[in-house]
């Protein structure tokens, strides 16, 4: 079967990395457009100026909007004149530069580590009523990804535990797309139709691996703004171990059920790595539950997973019932999730068994009701 893997050019990370930004924008030419939030700027004001002097380049300062719509595109694409594309700051403005610049002479530099979108050829574009609109698919990764590790550890902690909660389905998501030889991402933009690699899969569960060793230290430092080895270890696996872990292993249940969530207004105030969080003890509840039925592709260890992530979700502040992410035990509204979650075309089918929306819509309510009990058992003790 045909295999294929992506990855940003570059990738580096360290304390007080920005201050050579310079260095790769001089790769490129003299001259970057920089698209930013202007908050996002003053965070940082004093590192732009040190580089651009530094190594003599300069920036194009665009007014960023703030979302990452077709206008906003399509005007910033007329600016030109420059070498290279920055997209600074969180989601948004990351997004948007992949899409002025296509994925070339991009760099790419988070602010916050909420999420594994930096490392990625993908991008999310909405409508001007802030409604999504589609996702955009670039020819190529970021040429750079750049992270500040200071910054980062400014930046307000909830973004890294959500981050950690993002990667943390990176691995049963690619767990189970290997299982179920399902296509990944990568081999699209390679082309045609690819399985992952077994170098995916090996991140994947790194990835897991250094959150459930180093998140909740990782937590304190940036509690306290240190840039400690947890930090560094947890904010590599946020952004570089997830970001490769997902277009190269594939994604599956738990980010299908956080789309079906995306349907409730009550949940938008949570981010996404929040949500999937939560979504992954759904994944992982609903393979200990229907293993039985498929003894030939087992995963018996869904159940110890689940018993060694309640205590660090509960730890680290990640939600472990639906009543954390806003929500009650709404039937009809769950139904609504789960129907939406198990559409054609949703990831969901990559998973090495056979879903029904009923039975997700099941372990929804088993999840909540076991991150329910484990509360309790917790507050009493
Ligand atoms: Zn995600």
């Amino acid at each position: 079967m045909r295999r294929a893997f992506i990855s940003p050019s570059k990738y580096v990370q360290g304390k007080n990395e920005l201050e050579n930004l310079g260095y790769f924008v001089e790769s490129f030419g003299k001259v970057a457009l920089l698209i930013a939030n202007s908050d996002d700027i003053k965070r940082v004001k004093t590192q732009l100026d040190y580089t651009a002097n530094k190594f003599d380049i300069s920036f194009v300062e665009s007014d960023f909007a703030g979302d990452c719509t077709h206008v906003e595109i399509n005007r910033l694409k007329q600016l030109g004149n420059y070498d290279c594309v920055i997209g600074l700051g969180g989601g948004k403005a990351i997004d948007t530069a992949k899409c002025v610049s296509d994925g070339k002479n991009l760099i790419v530099v988070p602010t916050i580590v909420s999420s594994d979108a930096p490392t990625s050829h993908c991008a999310v574009v909405y409508n001007e009523d802030k409604t999504f609109s589609k996702y955009l698919y670039l020819s190529q990764n970021p040429s750079v990804v750049l992270v500040d590790t200071t910054v980062i550890s400014n930046a307000p902690t909830r973004f890294l535990v959500a981050g950690m909660g993002d990667a943390i389905s990176t691995y049963f998501e690619a767990r189970t797309s290997k299982f179920s030889n399902s296509y990944v991402d990568a081999g699209f933009a390679c082309g045609k139709e690819a399985v992952a690699t077994e170098a995916a899969l090996a991140i994947a569960k790194l990835c897991y691996e250094i959150i459930l060793r180093d998140g909740a230290c990782a937590k304190i430092s940036n509690e306290n703004k240190q840039v400690s080895l947890e930090l560094s270890n947890v904010v590599e696996a946020n952004t570089l171990l997830s970001g490769l872990g997902f277009e190269n292993g594939g994604l599956s249940i738990a980010h299908a059920v956080c789309n079906g969530f995306s349907l409730i207004s009550d949940t938008h105030k949570f981010l996404h790595g929040e949500i999937v969080a939560f979504c992954t003890l759904v994944q992982l509840v609903f393979e200990d539950i229907y293993n039985t039925k498929y003894p030939d592709k087992i995963v018996a260890d869904s159940t110890n997973y689940l018993k060694e992530l309640l205590p660090f979700y509960y730890e680290v502040g990640l939600p472990i019932t639906l009543e954390d992410i806003g929500l009650c035990d709404d039937v009809d509204l769950l139904m609504r999730v789960a129907k939406k979650a198990c559409e054609k075309d949703s990831c969901i089918h990559s998973s090495h068994i056979p879903v029904s929306w009923e039975a997700i819509f099941n372990a929804i309510e088993v999840a909540s009701t076991t991150g329910t009990l484990y509360k309790q058992d917790a507050i009493n003790k």
